[in-house]
């Protein structure tokens, strides 16, 4: 996800801002769904049906959007598929258009964008899909309880009703503000009648072929870049269990009549050192495999150093069931700063378990403890030039924010080791 965050920024670098932001949400009722549902069965029932029908459907839209150019000319694009717990899942398209072919005036938006009703006489069935799929709310005093009212006092946070325009207005570095004719154009939900002030913009060719909700906003931010990344942030999901030694019947289930901590330990009559490895011989889990492909992606992108202390953690927090296997089979990774300076392998291999066991260390474990190799405490295997100042090492994140957008990132690994007048750090700090 962070590879791809940092993919998409290059993209807005390289082609710059984007233009339309657009999000498309499943429609539960779309044939395709409905058609499989048991007697008595809700789409909210069959998350598995709501989530298979929508990745085939988001083919479509896809070739339409970024091939076939159906709402413009698109030179670059990014999207994301959110599938959330609960929820419909949906999709976020970022569109830059083609150098000559942005919008420029609010005549062009109006091309692209609608944030009206359509005539119920001229065009019926536009206005059916308007109703089902693009009006917001009802909210603010017409209905305090919509769950998108929200401080003190209460209000829309996606600022609904919005107010009567005659004309499409741009705005300076901000997104512009949509025609709503008040033309007394009004749809009936909830036993309320709701007029233009209601409607979230679309693009009327696309709701008309895919039948759900798609929301179509002109942006001129690359906050959106990062919105639609927003799980960067977040994190992945995590949860914290605590096993209570008193409760462990009723926690493990696949072991027979456990009665202490040993029991859940033992497997054919080994006791093994880690619950994890006990777990990985009763057949509970398959291999290490996730916690493999964890430090292969991470190797991507992260330096030996940060990917070492990775491992450390890997050893502490997931209990991998055979630790020496996945030293092996990262063990390159591991080490590929100190095999670019050192040529004895002895020597490569006890620098990479002197820093391992440095971050084991801060956290009361040992080498041993994983069953690693011990390190060699002989001053030859041991890097000569750190030997002064012990293994602090400190890295420093140079940041350099250039050139409107464009933005460069140096992450240095600094010891006194390395000369503070060397051309590598003197050309980070006279780099603008
Ligand atoms: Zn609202």
């Amino acid at each position: 996800m962070q590879r791809r965050f940092l993919d998409a920024m290059t993209l807005v670098q390289e082609n710059g801002r984007p233009d339309i932001f657009l999000t498309m949400t499943c429609n539960p009722n779309w044939k395709e769904i409905v058609d499989d549902l048991l007697p008595g069965q809700t789409a909210q029932d069959r998350p598995d049906l709501v989530a298979r029908v929508f990745h085939a459907k988001l083919e479509d839209p896809k070739v339409q959007l970024l091939k076939r150019n159906f709402i413009c000319e698109v030179g670059a694009h990014v999207y994301v598929v959110e599938f959330q717990k609960r929820g419909l899942p949906h999709a976020y398209f970022l569109l830059i258009m083609r150098p000559g072919h942005k919008m420029t005036n609010p005549d062009d938006y109006d091309k692209i964008v609608c944030a009206e009703i359509p005539d119920p006489i001229k065009y019926p069935a536009m206005q059916d899909l308007v109703k089902n799929h693009m009006i917001h709310g009802p909210c603010g005093s017409l209905r305090e309880k919509s769950p998108c009212m929200e401080g003190v006092p209460k209000k829309c946070r996606f600022r609904y009703p919005r107010q009567f325009k005659d004309k499409t207005s741009q705005r300076e570095d901000s997104y512009p503000l949509n025609r709503r004719r008040n033309n007394g154009v009004e749809v009936n939900i909830r036993n309320l009648k709701l007029d233009n002030r209601w409607v979230a913009p679309y693009n009327p060719k696309l709701l008309m072929m895919f039948n759900c909700h798609i929301n179509v906003e002109v942006c001129s931010s690359i906050k959106y870049v990062k919105y639609i990344f927003k799980y960067v942030y977040k994190g992945h999901d995590k949860q914290v269990i605590h096993i209570d030694q008193d409760k462990e019947n009723e926690m493990i289930n696949e072991i027979r009549r456990p009665t202490c901590f040993e029991d859940i330990y033992t497997t054919n009559g080994v006791l093994h050192p880690t619950f994890r490895k006990s777990a990985l011989e009763r057949g509970l889990i398959v291999t290490d495999d996730n916690l493999s492909q964890c430090l292969a992606e991470a190797s991507l992108f992260q330096y030996p150093n940060a990917l070492r202390r990775l491992f450390a953690m890997i050893l502490i927090f997931c209990e991998p069931g055979d630790v020496r296997k996945l030293w092996c089979d990262h063990y390159d990774s591991l080490s590929e700063d100190y095999r670019k300076q050192y040529a004895c392998s002895k020597r490569v291999q006890n620098m990479v378990l002197i820093d391992i066991r440095v971050f084991l260390q801060s956290l009361g474990k040992k080498l041993s403890d994983y069953g690693l190799p011990d390190v060699n405490e002989d001053i030859n295997l041991q890097a000569r030039g750190l030997m002064g100042f012990g293994h602090k090492t400190s890295y420093v994140l140079i940041q350099t924010l250039m050139l409107g957008s464009r933005f460069l990132y140096y992450t240095c690994k600094l010891s006194k080791a390395i000369n503070p007048n060397s051309s590598i750090w003197k050309s980070i700090l006279t780099y603008n």
